[in-house]
């Protein structure tokens, strides 16, 4: 079916609803979600409803299992099948972007990636992916990198130095493949089982957070990649009289938590002030302007105009699976964001990306 294969190729998009906090309830905004055409109206006034649909729309009381099921599940089978998948998490700041992609672990308890209640995707996927690699017969290894994008530099999260003296890590073209980067420097780390992954991640949160503290370096503004890659080796069909016949596939998962979208401002006046006041941020406002001119069908996408687009590259209309989960405020005060957030949605929707399968 034409029509099936096309849409799933299509980047798919969900908007999740963060629960209105208990002492704000009662200013919210007039939201109503049909769940079986998975459409979201909000009411403005009497008069004016606007309708937007989407792959899904998870409402305040979806949980975190659930939102993985959903938009997770069919990612680790493509990564494991050896296709490259990339999920971003965007909205304004305290929306609920963290809280889905990393959401709480709890420590003491052990409990698989089903069972903890408050794990966003992050430490689901890793659970997962170790189940489902240690269930298969062949031999793996997977590697992380964890990179912080603030101001149009680039940190590594996993560098064990000192975090004043950090260097910028830098981007470099890989002239064997065309428009492929690779960012010169990042610690790749070697995982070897589930623990070690977890360490890696927390890691990775506190380097964040001593970054925000010390440096200054709102996490509000910076955007994180945490990109898991793998090789699998199946043992594939061996006789005696034959030689072994190996295959390698190699999977890639991107999980980026992206800077805070009301850092874009929404006109022309404004961006010029923002610009001005040195607090635009370039890699969001690109990744806006690269959405638009895919959907639009230019001839030229403006992936070079930011560190984040170059990194991204072929998760926008490239060769990789691609989900957005758009985080929105159902309070009243938060209005035009959640309308910008819901028409960013919209726009990203209509990307078609050509998924293929890196196999050797
Ligand atoms: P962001 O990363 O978008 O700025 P956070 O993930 O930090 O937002 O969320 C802000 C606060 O709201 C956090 O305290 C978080 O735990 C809480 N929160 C966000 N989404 C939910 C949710 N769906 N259910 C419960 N609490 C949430
Ligand atoms: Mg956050």
């Amino acid at each position: 079916n034409a029509n099936k294969s096309n849409e799933k190729n299509n980047i798919q998009v969900a908007v999740r609803c963060r629960p209105i906090p208990l002492p704000d309830r009662g200013s919210n905004l007039n939201v109503e979600i049909i769940n079986d055409r998975q459409e979201l109206r909000l009411h403005l006034n009497d008069k004016s409803t606007k309708i937007y649909t989407f792959d899904r729309i998870f409402t305040p009381e979806t949980n975190q299992l659930n939102i993985y099921k959903s938009m997770v599940i069919p990612m680790i089978e493509e990564v494991l099948e050896g296709y490259n998948c990339t999920l971003f998490a965007y909205g304004q700041t305290g929306t609920g972007k963290t809280h889905t992609m990393i959401g709480q672990r709890d420590d003491q308890a052990f409990l698989s990636w089903e069972d903890d209640p408050k794990a966003g995707i992050i430490p689901r996927a890793l659970g997962q992916l170790f189940d489902r690699l240690e269930a298969m017969d062949g031999d793996y290894t997977m590697r992380i990198s964890y990179l912080e994008l603030y101001n149009e530099d680039i940190y590594d999260l996993l560098c064990l130095g000192n975090i004043e003296s950090q260097k910028k890590l830098r981007i470099f073209e890989d002239s064997s493949k065309k428009g492929k980067v690779v960012v010169h420097g990042a610690e790749e780390v070697l995982i070897r089982c589930k623990n070690e992954a977890f360490d890696v991640l927390n890691r990775g949160a506190a380097r964040r957070q001593i970054a925000e503290t010390e440096l200054n370096a709102s996490s509000s503004r910076s955007h994180t990649l945490l990109t898991i890659s793998m090789e699998m080796k199946d043992k594939g069909f061996s006789t005696a009289e034959f030689a072994k016949e190996e295959t390698m596939k190699i999977g890639k998962l991107n999980l980026i938590d992206l800077a805070g979208s009301e850092n874009i401002s929404r006109s022309g006046a404004s961006e010029r002030r923002a610009r001005e006041a040195g607090n635009i941020n370039q890699s969001l406002l690109t990744l806006g302007r690269v959405i638009n001119a895919l959907v639009d069908g230019k001839s030229h996408i403006p992936y070079r105009e930011s560190k984040l687009t170059r990194l991204l590259q072929d998760s926008l209309g490239g060769q990789t699976k691609t989900s957005i989960i758009a985080t929105i405020s159902l309070q009243s005060r938060d209005l035009e964001e959640t309308v910008s957030t819901l028409e960013y949605a919209r726009r990203a929707k209509k990307i078609t990306n050509k998924p293929e399968v890196n196999q050797r």
